[in-house]
């Protein structure tokens, strides 16, 4: 294991049956609280932002991961939304949840065309979020470069639906 991934492990809590009954919720407050671990992850997924115009980050918990990372790899944010939160015209792409489906959207001047982009989320589950942002981005006309998270959950096998893509993860679980 290398000594980023004990970082992240080590400041990853587990909270079971949050949100709902069956769910283990990936906490990463505590990681976020130690400036040593949101440090060294900033820089690591800035390192994979090299040349790129914009990072996304997926609202919430990647706004607060992307947002550093874009200051750090001299990039600019850009934040998709759940549906109904940005102001001014956007693009909206849906994807299937459990139960029914979700819209997330983004400003439709958003991106200068053939921007390059990287997307950042706190946590790949089944990777219906982060597939629905990859067209949402492609759609507004950037270029996806990549797509990076702190922590991939295997077992849900979200990888596959992002095989047109360079997915990091900084640890896999
Ligand atoms: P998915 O679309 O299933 O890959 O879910 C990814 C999105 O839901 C990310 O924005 C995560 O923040 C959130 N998420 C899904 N599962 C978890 C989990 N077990 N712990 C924390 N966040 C999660």
């Amino acid at each position: 294991m290398t000594e980023l991934s004990k970082l992240i492990l080590d400041r990853i809590r587990d909270v079971p049956d949050y949100p709902k009954p069956g769910v283990l919720f990936k906490d990463i407050t505590p990681l976020l609280a130690d400036h040593e671990a949101f440090s060294a992850v900033v820089e690591e997924l800035a390192r994979l932002c090299q040349g790129c115009d914009k990072v996304v980050g997926i609202e919430a918990r990647g706004f607060i991961l992307a947002a550093p990372v874009a200051f750090r790899a001299g990039a600019g944010f850009v934040p998709v939304r759940k549906k109904g939160k940005l102001p001014a015209e956007t693009f909206e792409a849906s994807y299937d949840l459990e139960y029914g489906s979700a819209v997330i959207e983004v400003h439709r001047d958003a991106f200068a065309p053939g921007d390059r982009v990287l997307i950042v989320d706190d946590v790949l589950a089944t990777g219906g979020t982060a597939r629905a942002t990859i067209e949402l981005v492609r759609g507004a006309g950037a270029e996806v470069v990549g797509a990076a998270v702190l922590m991939e959950l295997a077992f849900l096998r979200g990888r596959e639906k992002l095989d047109d893509v360079d997915l990091r993860s900084l640890v896999i679980v």
